[in-house]
């Protein structure tokens, strides 16, 4: 079973998959019904970000921790390698690791682009493996992430890796003065002591993403769409004249990726814009990179305001970023921009293809801008706030199962094999986005389960915000017991 967030795929060519929110189990072993702990197929997981300065053996490591040779990005001169992440699995439990990449060839300074990796960490990540080369020791750049790292809220682990063998113990012990506590001596290359690192950091990592990382400063907002639609110009709009884009955090004297955008009286991270603003030229690979660009920063968003050009037909490109959208789980709000081209026939055309093409976000609100005029940007502001409302939202399972149960009993789902399924109870597992388990007998027909998320969003709401439903059916385990 793949975590639908990690999928990367076309979701409309998944046979598993309805609409991109579903997920079956149906692999269910004797006792794992009753055992809490058992891994939830649609249930967002907690990061891991390994962050540290370049050679210290990052790489090597995330390779190690996930069990794959992936995490080799490749570089290209002038491309940013972007934060990129993998699904990890220890002892049965499972994370994501994101490797936060390397060098920033515009840069200012190596402290600096490795400090605001920290920085970015720091913000989304559930706990953070900071990685020093024990043989090396402590570097004037270790000592700086160092010195980020220790404000963090999010669980810090030190990793003193390049610890080959018993010699170089002392040398680790040493890491001590980074004030970042017990340093861990591994080899990435060899494996020794990872193990036990790897325990460390499942004890730090909570069982669900962090819920608060809200409360650590404004929503995040992620400016996505295909080349040309006008991101930068809306970024701008939004900004005014650059005035109200504050482009030091408070705090700190790293360089920013984000921006700070005042909207409706509240401040708001527009993520990456860094990113946004450095264009990529039409080079081999562009696009490759514009999707690992969108992929960053919808990782790092809680809401994409994805951006269409309303005054030429819906392609495929845009439905391709909408998928990454779906893919991240993130709230949606969907800006038609470019209104200002837009007329009558026009107007017509487009209503036909998002009743075509946008069929399976009908919970996506939408806001018809133009970046160029300023027209109804504003209007973006209530959009998000619903949004960002429904992603975070929580149902209680008293709550849930009434309403259930009088949807079921009303319409039933269709029998399968000439069994009647039963649904015997709902439980929201998750928030961000809203993510439920539905304990059944037997397999629910697509139909169906397409009819309960209308249901549960009739009665909900969740306007704006992806829902997941995933359905644990118990028939095996039933069948071994008779
Ligand atoms: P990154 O830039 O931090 O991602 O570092 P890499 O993973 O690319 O590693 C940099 C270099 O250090 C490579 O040549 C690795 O083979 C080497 N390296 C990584 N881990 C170890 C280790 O545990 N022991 C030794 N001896 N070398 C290592
Ligand atoms: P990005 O690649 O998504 O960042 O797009 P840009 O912001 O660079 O915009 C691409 C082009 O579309 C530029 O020539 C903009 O002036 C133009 N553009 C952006 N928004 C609007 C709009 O609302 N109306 C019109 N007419 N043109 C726009």
């Amino acid at each position: 079973m793949t975590d639908d967030r990690t999928a990367t795929g076309d979701l409309d060519g998944g046979a598993q998959f309805a609409d991109g929110t579903w997920s079956d189990e149906t692999d269910w072993e004797i006792g794992e019904f009753d055992d809490e702990s058992g891994d939830e197929g649609a249930v967002a997981l907690p990061t891991l970000a390994v962050v540290g300065r370049p050679n210290v053996g990052k790489s090597t490591l995330v390779n190690r921790i996930i069990g794959r040779r992936e995490a080799v990005v490749q570089d290209v001169p002038g491309v940013t390698r972007d934060r990129v992440s993998y699904e990890g699995n220890w002892n049965g439990r499972r994370f994501m690791v994101q490797d936060t990449g390397g060098w920033e060839p515009d840069a200012k300074g190596l402290q600096q682009s490795v400090a605001r990796q920290a920085e970015h960490a720091m913000q989304t990540a559930d706990a953070i493996l900071v990685v020093v080369d024990a043989v090396v020791g402590a570097t004037a750049t270790d000592e700086a992430v160092a010195r980020v790292l220790r404000r963090s809220k999010a669980p810090v682990l030190l990793a003193a890796n390049k610890v080959d063998d018993e010699r170089g113990e002392a040398e680790a012990a040493s890491l001590w003065s980074l004030g970042l506590g017990e340093p861990y001596p591994v080899s990435a290359v060899h494996g020794r002591g990872t193990g036990d690192l790897l325990d460390k950091v499942l004890e730090a990592l909570p069982e669900a993403p962090r819920e608060g990382t809200a409360a650590a400063g404004p929503r995040r907002v992620a400016l996505v769409g295909k080349p040309n639609v006008g991101k930068s110009s809306l970024l701008n709009k939004l900004a005014g004249d650059e005035r109200s884009v504050v482009h030091n955090v408070a705090g700190t004297t790293v360089d920013p990726v984000d921006s700070i955008v005042e909207l409706g009286g509240r401040p708001w991270r527009f993520v990456d814009t860094a990113g946004l603003r450095r264009k990529v030229s039409h080079a081999s690979g562009a696009e490759f990179y514009a999707s690992l660009r969108t992929r960053g920063a919808l990782e790092a968003a809680e809401v994409a305001i994805l951006l269409i050009d309303a005054s030429e037909p819906i392609t495929e490109q845009d439905l391709r970023v909408l998928s990454m959208v779906a893919d991240a789980g993130r709230a949606l709000v969907l800006a038609f921009n470019k209104w200002d081209l837009v007329d009558e026939d026009r107007r017509y055309q487009l209503e036909r293809e998002i009743d075509r093409d946008l069929e399976r976000v009908p919970w996506a609100q939408r806001v018809n801008i133009s970046a160029h005029t300023g027209r109804a940007v504003q209007k973006l502001v209530p959009a998000l706030d619903t949004a960002l409302e429904s992603w975070d939202k929580r149902i209680s399972t008293g709550r849930l199962n009434t309403w259930l149960k009088e949807v079921v009993a009303a319409t039933p789902p269709p029998m399968r094999g000439g069994r009647l399924p039963r649904i015997l109870f709902a439980t929201q597992a998750g928030t961000r986005p809203p993510t439920f388990v539905l304990f059944t007998t037997g397999f629910l027909e697509a139909g169906y389960r397409r009819f309960l998320e209308r249901r549960l969003r009739e009665e909900f709401g969740f306007d704006g915000s992806p829902v997941r439903i995933s359905v644990r059916v118990r028939e095996k385990r039933d069948r071994r017991k008779r």
